[in-house]
């Protein structure tokens, strides 16, 4: 089936709606660009949405010297909770310190240690993290996020849920992310700049014919095909970047992606307070335990070398039970296979540095325009949901160099919908939503808050009862907020809305989301159909 050419090109044709992609749309639409983006599947469907979802910048990194992605990240912090303080929230993170931590071996840190300090052996010193931590304070401008301190865990709430042999803590600061709902909200925000963007919609070929790409599309549900025309081609495939470069574009390219798997579980909620752990393995690795979605507890990552980008990635037996022992090694009651409620796995699209462990590879993010033959491409290696804004300015001053900007970068501190309000405050905006829709309950109110912001009044309209709100799928989500999503935030499927959009997932049975698919397929067909009969 052909659906036909779009004959008029346009300047920028990203390929891939993951946070990279969407970034850079974003950032380009503001600055003038006609812009495109297709999106095989749903947004944020691969990486993005499997992150630990953090604004962090990475403590263990400064062990591999990668000072300037760890300022960058720092910097970022703030300037992104600013500009999304519904979908982004400080967090503390109290990570307990033991003689028996160890390096891993691989860490520049770690031979320069070993060379002056021999009897160490491997061991990661207190002053070592005293030390990372106080560059951590001072590399990045904090100004809202408190500072480093230490910390007694002997009669603490925080020392509570450990084991006594955990007597001492250093406790620092960096931010939550809501990844998909970045991923998003950055897509209406390129689509309201003028941008288009397709979901469902894979890039199956593109070719330089002079000037141009000739970019060949195939909408993944209709089967249809249709041409596009672009002065220039994004590659932000994540793990399919390098697939795109030798398979879909043909580039004649050595350079390489390293793709490795991270997982995690989650599990009951497993302590009361708020703030976050951070432990330290014997093997060098580090994993969080975060507390996530009120109920529940998040426990990640591992580093597994993945080889296909096509093979979906899934949290192993052996990789559940790698976090369910490190975890114990913290926790004073211990966590079983019985305590796992869901998982995710994702994989890190890595620039191939030839680093030895997938511990090890850079996390810095590379990118590379190729000119040579015509028309020119821009692939993107690497990258964090954190420096993503960055890693959009750094594609711009790229993409200048080819197609000419109306303007300089301008994303620092311009919210994202529903983010236009300070960041201290959430709870006041709570209270207000709660004030002028009593029959939300907290927890209600909290979540729309926390997902929407500024526009749950908007989901939630003229609305005096519950009732008016449509029909309820469970766990608080209404028709009102699903016909949002799917007007407005692209969604689809019910996996869109419960996995990505929301984690209600979690707390839906498999019939209730089976329904919530069934009524939005029929919405979605109606309303096709109805775009048909108006041609
Ligand atoms: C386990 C794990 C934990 C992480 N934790 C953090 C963290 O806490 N903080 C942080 O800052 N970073 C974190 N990261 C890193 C971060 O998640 C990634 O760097 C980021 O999500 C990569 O985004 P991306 O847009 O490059 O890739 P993706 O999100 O994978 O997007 C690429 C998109 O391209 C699409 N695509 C591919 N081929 C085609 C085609 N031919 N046509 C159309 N579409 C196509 C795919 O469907 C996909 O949606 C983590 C990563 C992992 C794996």
């Amino acid at each position: 089936m052909t659906q036909g050419t779009q004959t008029k090109p346009v300047d920028l044709f990203v390929i891939g709606g993951g946070i990279n992609g969407c970034g850079i749309a974003r950032d380009a639409a503001g600055r003038g660009l006609s812009v495109t983006l297709a999106e095989m599947d749903d947004l944020a469907s691969a990486t993005s949405s499997a992150s630990t979802k953090l604004f962090h910048g990475g403590l263990r990194y400064l062990e591999y010297f990668e000072v300037r992605l760890v300022q960058e990240a720092l910097e970022e912090r703030e300037v992104l909770l600013k500009a999304m303080p519904h979908i982004s929230w400080p967090m503390r993170f109290v990570l307990p310190y033991h003689k028996d931590m160890r390096f891993e071996s691989e860490t520049p840190t770690s031979r320069v240690l070993s060379r002056v300090m021999p009897w160490m052996k491997g061991r990661r010193p207190a002053w070592l993290i005293r030390l990372g931590l106080f560059l951590y304070d001072t590399l990045g401008g904090r100004k809202i996020l408190p500072a480093t301190r230490t910390l007694s865990l002997k009669g603490t709430p925080e020392g509570a849920p450990l084991q006594d042999r955990f007597e001492k803590a250093f406790e620092y600061s960096d931010c939550w992310i809501e990844d998909s709902r970045l991923v998003a909200l950055n897509a209406r925000d390129a689509e309201a700049r003028g941008a288009t963007i397709l979901t469902r919609m894979q890039v199956a070929h593109a070719t330089r014919e002079g000037d141009l790409w000739r970019v060949e599309t195939k909408d993944m549900e209709s089967g249809a095909e249709a041409t596009h025309y672009a002065r220039m081609l994004v590659n932000a495939g994540g793990p399919w970047v390098g697939r795109i470069i030798h398979d879909t574009i043909d580039l004649p390219s050595t350079e390489g992606v390293r793709l490795v798997r991270g997982s995690h579980i989650v599990t009951r909620k497993l302590y009361d307070h708020d703030k976050c752990y951070f432990f330290q393995g014997e093997d060098g690795r580090i994993i969080f335990a975060i507390p996530y979605e009120r109920d529940f507890t998040l426990i990640g990552t591992t580093d597994a070398d993945h080889e296909d980008p096509s093979q979906k990635p899934v949290c192993t037996e052996a990789e559940r039970d790698y976090l369910i022992a490190f975890a114990n090694r913290y926790f004073a009651k211990a966590i079983s296979a019985a305590d796992v409620v869901w998982s995710y796995s994702g994989v890190r699209p890595l620039y191939d540095d030839g680093a030895s462990s997938a511990t090890a590879a850079t996390r810095d993010y590379t990118l590379k325009v190729n000119a040579t033959g015509g028309a020119p491409v821009l692939n993107v290696f690497g990258g964090k949901i954190t420096t993503y804004r960055r890693l959009a300015e750094s594609a711009l001053e790229k993409i200048g160099e080819h197609l000419p900007l109306a303007k300089g970068p301008w994303t620092a501190g311009v919210p994202l919908a529903g983010g236009d309000f300070p960041v201290a405050g959430f709870d006041a905006l709570v209270r207000e939503t709660q004030a002028a829709y009593p029959f939300l309950d907290g927890t209600w109110a909290r979540r729309l808050v926390r997902a929407y912001g500024i526009e749950a009044k908007d989901i939630l309209g003229p609305a005096t009862q519950a009732e008016d709100l449509g029909r309820a799928f469970g766990a608080t989500l209404t028709e009102a907020e699903v016909t949002w999503l799917m007007d407005r935030e692209y969604a689809r499927r019910a996996e869109d809305v419960v996995w990505r959009r929301s984690k209600l997932g979690l707390r839906l049975s498999a019939e209730e989301i089976a329904a919530l698919d069934a009524w939005m397929t029929g919405r979605h067909d109606r309303k096709d159909s109805r775009a048909d009969a108006a041609e």
